[in-house]
């Protein structure tokens, strides 16, 4: 079994009735850029840039973070990485920023943080336009909107940011596509208001279960309250992919959910085709979806939806694993 999970790393991802499936890389340490991880996948769906800023002493600089934004878009020369800005606050404090309050969840993090802190903002957007020239591969993603006034105003500091860049550049800088993380549940409510405004979105299940099922996700205490099968949540993410089909939005899920080997099913069963996930997951899922038709995931994600308790989810799709072997 080892060898042929192994084999199936450097396959694509297909289900066992031939759809294919996109699998990308959550990435953010520079060890993600080494050459074993990157074959066969289709890129990184989530590069988190706010862990080489919790690697350094004080904000790094613009050239700085160009040299750590190149080297990951360098790896990847023929796929796309998402690049997300800066998602710090909440369970990610900066060493050299204090930010103390009752409900950092709840509180200054994400684009919040970052649309009150444009100069940071816009170094961290120029240097990551900068990184790209030449390779052209990089799309940026903005972490917990939660409105679309945040999405407005976002945008008009990265178009600004890339006009500094192209007047700054002689030859011609790509525009990168743009999109937002679907993690605050109000934004479950705009999805229609995206339509015109964003290239994709990027589901964070971490984040959006925290939010919907009023918990925190590192907290022990109530670990068994946050769980990303509960049958909330499951109909939050089906709702998202009928609108993304719908408004013909690319969607992608980056959250653990997408990982981990009943959350892939059921997002494959409810209509997703493109998944982000930790390196150590990609040939178990992969080896997964090969045994599983596309078709039967649907008839289970169907039957798993109507479902009123969690563990129901979870016995249902057990069931279905032992089934297909
Ligand atoms: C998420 O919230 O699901 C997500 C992918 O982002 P992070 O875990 O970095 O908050
Ligand atoms: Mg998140």
């Amino acid at each position: 079994l080892a060898k042929t999970v192994e084999d199936d790393l450097y396959k694509q991802a297909y289900t066992k009735d031939s759809q294919r499936i996109m699998i990308h890389l959550n990435a953010g340490l520079s060890a993600d850029t080494s050459i074993a991880v990157n074959k066969g996948v289709d890129g990184v769906g989530l590069y988190r840039t706010e862990v080489p800023f919790l690697l350094q002493r004080s904000f790094p600089s613009e050239d700085e973070q160009i040299n750590q934004y190149r080297s990951i878009l360098q790896t990847y020369p023929e796929q796309t990485v998402v690049m997300r800005t800066l998602d710090i606050g909440g369970d990610k404090p900066l060493p050299y920023l204090t930010i103390e309050e009752d409900n950092p969840f709840l509180g200054w993090r994400g684009i919040r943080f970052t649309l009150d802190h444009p100069e940071i903002f816009l170094i961290q957007v120029r240097a990551m336009l900068r990184a790209s020239i030449g390779l052209n591969n990089m799309d940026i993603l903005l972490p917990m909107i939660s409105g679309i006034a945040e999405l407005d105003e976002a945008k008009s500091l990265v178009e600004r940011a890339y006009q500094e860049v192209a007047n700054e550049y002689d030859g011609e800088l790509r525009k990168p596509r743009l999109g937002i993380m679907i993690e605050v549940p109000s934004m479950l409510y705009q999805l229609h208001a995206l339509v015109d405004k964003v290239d994709f979105i990027s589901v964070g299940s971490n984040d959006l279960t925290q939010y919907l099922l009023a918990v925190d996700r590192n907290n022990s205490r109530v670990a068994s309250v946050y769980d990303a099968l509960h049958p909330a949540v499951l109909n939050a993410l089906k709702h998202i992919i009928d609108s993304a089909e719908r408004y013909q939005l690319p969607v992608c899920v980056c959250g653990e959910l997408a990982g981990d080997p009943i959350g892939a099913i059921l997002l494959v069963g409810m209509g997703y085709r493109s998944l982000s996930m930790n390196t150590r997951n990609v040939a178990k899922i992969k080896y997964i979806l090969r045994h599983v038709s596309a078709n039967d995931m649907a008839q289970l994600a169907d039957d798993v939806l109507a479902a009123h308790l969690s563990a129901e989810v979870r016995d249902k799709t057990t069931l279905f694993v032992e089934h297909h072997g």
